[in-house]
This record gives structure tokens, C-alpha cells and sequence, in this order.
């Protein structure tokens, strides 16, 4: 879930992300989407949470995949989030 950064309480999202944040909360299938502005709002995460995870393992689970990257059965091993997005979309 996309949030204002702390240290920039005037940050505000744009709609691309606010439409990232909607789409995320109705568990639809995000990467699917032909949407460029949401395609740019996904790699900038999927960016971000690589950096955050590159020390942790993922915890693999082949059963369900990510409706928000698409990826299959990765999950952080503290918050069952995607491993890849930091979302809870399954
Ligand atoms: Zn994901």
C-alpha cells in the first residue's frame, strides 16, 4: 500500500497511485492492466521493495500467485506480503 512518505507530510499521491491504491484494495489483477501510468507505479515499488528484501529470503508457497506483479507463490516471511510488491493481494 502506497502512503505518504513521513518526512513529506504535504507528499501527495498521484492519481496513478491512488488508482494503484483502489485497484490493490478490490484485489484486482493490477499487472494485467494496459494502464502505462500503473505499469510505472508498479516498477517503482517492485524497485523499492527490492532494496528493502535483499537480505531476507522469501517464503515460497507455488499455490497462489500476486494479482498485483503477477508473481507466483513469494511471500515475506514476517508479513505474508508479496515478496516482490509488498502487497496483500492474493
Ligand atoms: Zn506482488
Amino acid at each position: 500500500m502506497l502512503e505518504k512518505p513521513i518526512n513529506k507530510p504535504d507528499y501527495k499521491l498521484s492519481e496513478a497511485e491512488i488508482k494503484f491504491n483502489n485497484l490493490v484494495c478490490t484485489s484486482q489483477w493490477v499487472y494485467t492492466k494496459k494502464d502505462v501510468d500503473l505499469k510505472l507505479v508498479l516498477k517503482q515499488i517492485k524497485k523499492k521493495i527490492k532494496i528493502l528484501n535483499k537480505d531476507l529470503k522469501p517464503y515460497i508457497d507455488s499455490e497462489y500467485r500476486c494479482r498485483t506483479c503477477g508473481t507466483k507463490g513469494r511471500y515475506h516471511p514476517v508479513t505474508s506480503y508479496c515478496f516482490i510488491c509488498d502487497t496483500d493481494n492474493f
